[in-house]
């Protein structure tokens, strides 16, 4: 047996005494599994401890995985050129770092030719570090939006965010812009932030999602 279950276990943990100690409901909170650079054998282990559903940073790695494990399912939370979109849809159930008008447009013009329906969740970036790993800026959020219109194909999720390293207030700036939102849009809107160092935080500020690689699975190489 490999170490993934207990590995399981002790975020399980982690997340559930994180809610209870913030008042929230452990069941609120989701566990998004992030299995980049790990091998199909390592996402097997985990669909035997009943994980089905695997976050991935390239496109291609996705669809390799997809082909060897066609009981999975993938979210892609990478950044996305317009020139994969099509493969990014076709083999991925969710999408994550979507963050400019151009990509949205592209998105809902093949996702109507595909007929597909997908999740998009916006990336969203506070802090202008875009230039390091994407997102979009609190002024485009709105075009982003509007690029997408009524697309019953592509409905929003909410907002995924990689928050600087250390930054100690982004969670709960990341929860007042999602709240914002949330009035202006009048819909829910989920908000995925908190990776395996820092999901407690994150929890407390009000993430709807973690998304948890290392923990999970063990040291990337
Ligand atoms: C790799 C990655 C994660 C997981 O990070 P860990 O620190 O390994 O848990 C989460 N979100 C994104 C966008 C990532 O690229």
């Amino acid at each position: 047996m490999s170490g993934f279950k207990e590995r399981l276990e002790n975020i399980r943990a982690r997340m559930s005494l994180a809610a209870e100690a913030c008042g929230r409901d452990p069941d609120s909170v989701s566990l998004l599994a992030v299995s980049k650079f790990h091998p199909a054998e390592a996402l097997r282990d985990a669909m035997e401890c009943g994980i089905t559903h695997f976050a991935e940073n390239y496109v291609q790695e996705g669809m390799s995985k997809s082909a060897l494990l066609p009981n999975a399912t993938f979210a892609l939370i990478g950044p996305l050129q317009r020139n994969k979109a099509k493969p990014a849809l076709l083999y991925f159930r969710e999408l994550l770092t979507v963050d400019r008008p151009e990509l949205a447009l592209r998105l809902v013009k093949l996702a109507e030719e595909l007929d597909i329906c997908r999740e998009i969740w916006i990336q969203v970036d506070l802090w202008g570090e875009v230039s390091k790993i994407g997102g979009c800026q609190p002024s485009d959020v709105q075009s982003v939006l509007d690029a997408f219109g009524a697309s019953s194909a592509l409905p929003l999720k909410g907002f995924m965010a990689i928050p600087p390293p250390g930054m100690t207030s982004a969670f709960s700036e990341l929860a007042n812009f999602r709240e914002n939102w949330r009035q202006r849009l009048g819909t829910q809107i989920q908000l995925s932030m908190g990776m395996s160092d820092d999901l407690e935080e994150a929890i407390k500020a009000g993430s709807d999602q973690v998304r948890v690689g290392t923990a999970l699975f063990g040291e990337r190489y």
